[in-house]
């Protein structure tokens, strides 16, 4: 084969929403670039991306309360909620950009308006909930948020959580209407269609086997096109690994010195799916719990409104369970293949830690759907049995690496980006906040690996993303001009928008 026909400027490895956010930034940037991906499935967004395998979370840390911890002294931390709904912000603005200028189309199939609420019981949890709740009133990005514990108001804010609900316990919830429910499979077909358009190359059912440097220091890919059984060699200036769970074995196979002392724990999950439609119509919320004390930060429960297909449905979970693969579709020695001499002793480190966490997992993929609906009583008293289907959802592969702050094989719960030194390559490991800040992710690749390009791409981001680089927390008037602008352009629910950003204070109804 003609290795020349075979070069490209850029190779994006996945076709999930991480590489659709990658290549229409770029499209949009240098439209002269040539760009080809890889997806080893039949179509775009058919892993974690896909709408049944993720939560469909607009995460603005509106209602996450992991994202807001306590700190010793009683006072709750703000900071990495400002940052994720900063993070957020990007991402509406770049969608809506796409709307605007015809990219995409029809943003209701994949952005919806609904109440974000945080749910808590007991009278320590209320307390947290109100200073948290406080602490958050106190930015504008969190202008509309209001807070209650007289069950009256929770019983008109979650009809079907407060019915047949007989604790004395105090109880209390926040609600923001500003939430979004966001279905990330649709919006990375979406925009792979449009990237079609855009002459990019897209191949399908072409599994990447390898990455290594060629002496003139650009990247060969070895793929493998399933369809025909033929191995194909590609060489690119830059490449990226978008392949989700599939990134860290081919980060390793790049040899470069980033990715070492790396690992990867593939935490698996499945939810609870509501199939009677008089059950689904009774809520209309995503209500957020607080975690049990040693699960980990992405088992946090939650009882969603969802919008799949023009067609609400009713979530609950995740439950969290323990399976070796890296992916969904991947394969049982993906958690073996990926331990190397680099990185054996991390494993190890964070084998002996994290032993209350396999305790966890283990006790999770025990339960039987009876045990599963009893959790589900905490959100819905009288919920039944029958009325509940499991679906199986993603593979979430948490990132083990040595940090200073936690030692060898600390456990990560965020996203991770590791590129090389001479920003020729970049893979996006971990997945929390996940899809949602995609867009902030990829502006973080951009600004590590094409730092001489950033300054002619600097206007076009702006016009783009006109809070890049910008804090919103500190520019209400910015923050309140987007969000009526993003609400406009992504058909969501502008009054809540406008009322939630114009009004000073967020309201309390207390008893
Ligand atoms: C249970 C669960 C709930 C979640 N909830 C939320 C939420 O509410 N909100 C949110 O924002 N995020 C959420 N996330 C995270 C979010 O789903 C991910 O961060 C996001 O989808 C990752 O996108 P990606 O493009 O990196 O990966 P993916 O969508 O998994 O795409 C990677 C693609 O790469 C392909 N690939 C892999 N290896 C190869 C190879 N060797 N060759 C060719 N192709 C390859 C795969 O087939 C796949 O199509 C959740 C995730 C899970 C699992």
């Amino acid at each position: 084969m003609d290795n020349l026909q075979k070069k490209t400027d850029i190779i994006l490895i996945g076709a999930g929403i991480m590489s659709a956010t990658m290549g229409s930034l770029l499209k949009e940037l240098s439209p002269e670039w040539n760009i080809k991906v890889f997806e080893k499935l039949e179509k775009a967004g058919s892993e974690s991306s896909n709408e049944w395998n993720n939560a469909g979370t607009g995460h603005a840390a509106l209602c996450e309360l992991n994202y807001t911890p306590e700190k010793p002294d009683g006072s709750v931390e703000i900071s990495k909620a400002i940052k994720i709904n900063e993070q957020f912000q990007l991402s509406r603005q770049f969608w809506s950009y796409l709307v605007n200028n015809k990219r995409i189309s029809n943003p209701q199939d994949f952005i919806m308006s609904i109440p974000h609420m945080s749910l808590v019981q007991g009278s320590d949890n209320v307390n947290f909930l109100n200073k948290r709740f406080e602490a958050l009133s106190l930015s504008p990005l969190f202008k509309g948020m209001e807070f209650s514990d007289n069950p009256e108001k929770l019983k008109e804010w979650i009809p079907l959580i407060m019915e047949g609900r007989t604790t004395s316990e105090p109880i209390a919830a926040t609600k923001i209407d500003s939430g979004t429910d966001v279905n990330f499979g649709a919006l990375t077909e979406m925009m792979f269609d449009h990237l079609k358009e855009q002459n990019v190359e897209i191949n399908y059912k072409h599994s990447v086997k390898d990455i290594k440097r060629t002496s003139d220091g650009r990247w060969e890919v070895k793929v493998h096109d399933l369809e025909n059984d033929k191995i194909e060699y590609h060489t690119a200036n830059f490449v990226f690994i978008g392949g989700g769970g599939g990134s860290l074995p081919l980060l390793q196979k790049t040899g470069i010195p980033e990715s070492k002392q790396v690992g990867g724990f593939p935490v698996s999950g499945l939810f609870l799916v509501c199939n009677n439609p008089e059950i689904v119509e009774q809520h209309h919320a995503k209500v957020y719990g607080k975690a049990k004390v040693g699960a980990p930060p992405m088992s946090v429960p939650h009882l969603d409104t969802r919008f799949i297909d023009n067609k609400k449905s009713l979530l609950f979970g995740p439950f969290a369970g323990f399976s070796p693969k890296f992916l969904k579709t991947g394969s049982n020695l993906d958690l073996l293949g990926s331990v190397k001499p680099s990185n054996v002793f991390t494993m190890l480190a964070a084998g002996a830690k994290e032993l209350s966490l396999t305790k966890y997992l283990v006790q999770q993929v025990m339960l039987s759907n009876e045990k599963r609906v009893e959790e589900l009583r905490e959100f819905i008293p009288t919920a039944q049995l029958e009325d509940w289907d499991v679906v199986v959802a993603g593979q979430r592969v948490q990132v083990i690496k040595d940090t200073e702050a936690g030692g060898k094989g600390t456990l990560q719960f965020g996203t991770e980006i590791v590129t090389a030194e001479d920003g020729s390559i970049a893979a996006l490991l971990g997945a929390s906040p996940g899809a949602s800040t995609a867009v902030h992710a990829m502006l973080e690749i951009f600004e590590r690996c094409f730092p001489e390009n950033l300054k002619e791409w600097e206007p076009k981001i702006k016009e783009m993303i006109p809070s890049y680089g910008v804090s919103l927390s500190e520019n209400p008037e910015l923050l309140q001009e987007i969000h009526v602008t993003t609400a406009r352009a992504l058909g969501l629910n502008e009054e809540s928008e406008s009322l939630g950003y114009t009004d000073a204070k967020a309201t309390v109804l207390s008893k």
